[in-house]
């Protein structure tokens, strides 16, 4: 397989913007009131590659909530300390069929999240974070999140003010996890940490560096550093394949064929094992919570570069 050549990448770029420029309709996220203020014609693509190269157009460097997206890289933490078979025990790798938020989909399946790209498993994920308190949890999330970026993000207090006073649903099914067994920590410390997770700033070419280090076994292409074990990144986009963009998941892997991750922040991240990743950012959404110009973009990249999980290449 050869990799994608530079004039590959900037034509496929190039495709992507047009592609997200003609994608109008959806709106940004409301039920975090920050989110709302965002300017709606924001608009970035990225393309970071296995190799370390970095392409970006329009609006890449913008920083942005990361929202559902954290839930990758706090994954990646646990799933490097406890082991791919004890996430899957705990924690599920099964898509729900049903929204982000559902409360339905713990009641049908006995109170496991099923998926730790919910938000249900993703506060069973945070759960299980290891660290004594909340600040230890948190401290390693967002160090765990530099890594994988190759740069010291930060935490956005505007955001995470804004969640952390709305954040009532949340609460409530840390409550239920925690009364069928599956909340590891105090479920109220589970919560707080994985508001802040979702309330650090990235920018599309961040999101792509990300994904690239996925894409690279693990270890950061941009700076050299092995973030985790390089058995670890194949379950991650695993359940990124089943649950990554929520009840849009299968149409996704219909249609791309790529393990993906979108986040009500208007981000979203493609990954092309052992090549490339390619991120999105444009605030208004669908009504299943995914960036309408950021999921035109990026299918559009990967076909433009010809790459689709399912398709075999020669
Ligand atoms: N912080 C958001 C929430 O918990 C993240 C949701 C998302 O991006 N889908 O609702």
């Amino acid at each position: 397989m050869t990799a994608p050549l530079p004039e590959a990448i900037k034509t496929a770029l190039e495709a992507g913007q047009k592609a997200g420029l003609a994608a109008t309709g959806g709106k940004n996220a409301d039920y975090i009131p920050f989110l709302a203020s965002v300017p709606s014609n924001l608009f970035g693509i990225a393309v970071v590659t296995a190799d370390g190269r970095v392409f970006k157009t329009g609006d890449a460097d913008y920083q942005f909530a990361i929202e559902s997206i954290s839930k990758v890289f706090t994954l990646a933490l646990v799933i490097d300390q406890i082991g791919p078979n004890a996430l899957r025990e705990k924690v599920g790798a099964d898509p729900t069929g049903l929204p982000f938020n559902s409360v339905m989909a713990l009641e049908l399946h006995g109170g496991k999240p099923l998926s730790p790209l919910v938000n249900a498993g993703a506060i069973a994920t945070a759960s299980l974070v290891p660290g004594k308190d909340a600040e230890a949890c948190w401290a390693a999330i967002l160090d765990c999140q530099s890594r994988f970026a190759g740069r010291k993000i930060a935490l956005s207090n505007d955001v995470n003010t804004s969640e952390q006073t709305t954040n009532f649903h949340n609460r409530a099914i840390a409550w239920l996890l925690y009364s069928s067994g599956s909340c590891y920590s105090d479920p109220m410390r589970a919560v707080d940490v994985y508001t802040r997770q979702c309330s650090t700033l990235v920018s599309a070419a961040d999101l792509a560096t990300m994904g690239a280090t996925l894409a690279n076994g693990g270890v950061n292409p941009v700076t050299g550093e092995r973030v985790i074990g390089d058995d670890k990144t194949a379950p991650i986009l695993a359940e990124m394949t089943m649950e990554g963009l929520y009840t849009a998941s299968g149409d996704w892997a219909f249609t791309v064929g790529l393990p993906g991750k979108s986040g009500v922040g208007g981000g979203i991240l493609a990954v092309v094992p052992g090549e490339l990743a390619i991120a999105s950012f444009s605030p208004p959404l669908d009504p299943a919570g995914n960036s309408v110009r950021g999921m035109a973009a990026v299918t559009a990249v990967a076909k433009s570069l010809g790459r689709n999980l399912y398709r075999p290449r020669s």
